[in-house]
């Protein structure tokens, strides 16, 4: 069965873009070895009496891939963020400051344990939080910023850390989708006081569910350790439980797929950075279309996703939903991508139960992409080859031609 384009005619692709994810002998051998070992829950690292396990190994090598001096697995990125908030003392209703374009995990990790998410918007350009709205989103309740590197790409963490120095702010990042990322050479997540990452199915690091936090700050490693391991402590007494915490842990079988699917990274960061380079050239070109602008201190970029914006004027007459109707029935899968979080009926409802009052929050910015600019394609496509990116660069002239 051929598919047609929306013009009725052949579309510009018609071969699919690469699986995800991607395996081979590797993940196979380790799993096997974690099966026979019987050795399959996360007993905490510091129980150990063998440092062979692979839990231990993963967050070894985990840490020292962003350049952090410890690291804590957990189920995943969601309940990672809200171990970091709590390691970093955050209390049920204190204030933190987050970005309106985000996944809805940023938010609702604060609000799960009865902390108030406060949004301040984004940069037009970049899409990232703003960090001149984060420090007059600032009152006294507030406790934390979490800036988020979305797609890949590193929050402004110099003005943000300058911020939180003035202010006496923890910082967490929200390093989801940053696997691999630098700001100014440094790892992302190893920056602010603790760094949390998402190891879900679709993340550049995959290993079906989990997550990893991470901190240079050895008390705030402890405290996260404990969150996670249902109030132990490192080399306490199995029975001992020195504070509140819940059973976060991630088993063996994700670590023996995390180590597998690490050896393949670097690997495929390098492709991703070509195929972008690509893109950024062609549509580069094109005064219809208006690439993320990339701060120079973004020493590596981790490419989770592909963003580009249909420009202002042009977005006057390209509905955002008919272009993406368009382009996928060009063979091309771009995606909506997020929802303004400020608008979320749900966090707005929530917030209102815990503070008893009526806030809301305008976030211009974020409103206006999401509603009618920013356009998504994700990391796996950024896997394909040349030809690929030169058929979305295609599919963009020809779509764009039919408005
Ligand atoms: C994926 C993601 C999360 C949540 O991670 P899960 O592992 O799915 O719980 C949090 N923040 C951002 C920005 C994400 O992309």
């Amino acid at each position: 069965m051929s598919k047609l384009a929306v013009d009725g005619g052949s579309p510009v692709r018609v071969e699919p873009f690469p699986a995800w994810p991607i395996y081979g002998e590797l993940e196979e051998r380790l799993l096997l070895e974690v099966v026979r070992s019987g050795k399959w829950g996360g007993v905490g690292a510091v129980h150990s009496s063998e440092f062979k396990e692979k839990l231990l190994q993963m967050e070894r090598t985990f840490a020292e891939l962003q350049q952090a001096d410890y690291a804590v697995s957990v189920v995943n990125g969601t309940v990672a963020i809200t171990v970091a908030l709590q390691a970093a003392g955050v209390k049920p209703g204190d204030e933190v400051i987050v970005p309106p374009y985000t996944f809805i995990a940023t938010a609702s990790a604060a609000l799960a344990f009865g902390a108030i998410p406060v949004f301040a918007d984004i940069e037009e350009d970049t899409l990232l939080i703003d960090p001149d709205k984060v420090e007059k989103a600032i009152t006294p309740r507030t406790k934390a910023i979490i800036p988020v590197h979305l797609a890949g790409a590193p929050a402004n963490m110099s003005r943000i850390k300058e911020i939180a120095a003035k202010y006496k702010l923890k910082v967490i990042e929200d390093s989801a989708q940053a696997v691999g990322a630098q700001w100014e050479g440094r790892g992302v997540g190893s920056i602010g006081d603790l760094g949390t990452f998402s190891l879900q199915a679709s993340k550049n690091l995959n290993a079906g569910e989990g997550g990893v936090i991470i901190t240079n700050d050895k008390a705030l490693w402890e405290e996260a350790w404990s969150i996670c391991n249902v109030g132990r402590v490192p080399k306490g007494a199995w029975y001992q439980h020195e504070r509140i915490g819940q059973n976060y842990r991630m088993t063996e079988f994700q670590a023996a797929i995390l180590l597998a699917q690490m050896t393949r990274l670097e690997e495929q960061m390098q492709l991703r950075e070509a195929n972008v380079k690509l893109l950024d050239a062609w549509l580069g070109e094109r005064d219809d279309i208006r690439l993320m602008k990339q701060d120079s201190r973004i020493t590596r970029h981790a490419n989770h996703l592909y963003m580009f914006r249909i420009s202002s004027e042009r977005s006057e007459q390209v509905d955002k939903n008919d272009f993406i109707t368009k382009m996928n029935a060009e063979g091309i899968p771009v995606s909506y991508g997020y929802l303004s979080l400020n608008r979320n009926e749900a966090i707005i409802k929530a917030t209102r139960a815990y503070t008893n009052d009526d806030r809301s929050y305008s976030c211009p910015v974020s409103e206006r992409l999401c509603d009618k600019e920013v356009i998504w394609l994700n990391q796996s496509v950024l896997l394909a080859d040349e030809s690929a990116m030169n058929d979305i660069a295609n599919a963009i002239g020809k779509v764009m031609a039919s408005y």
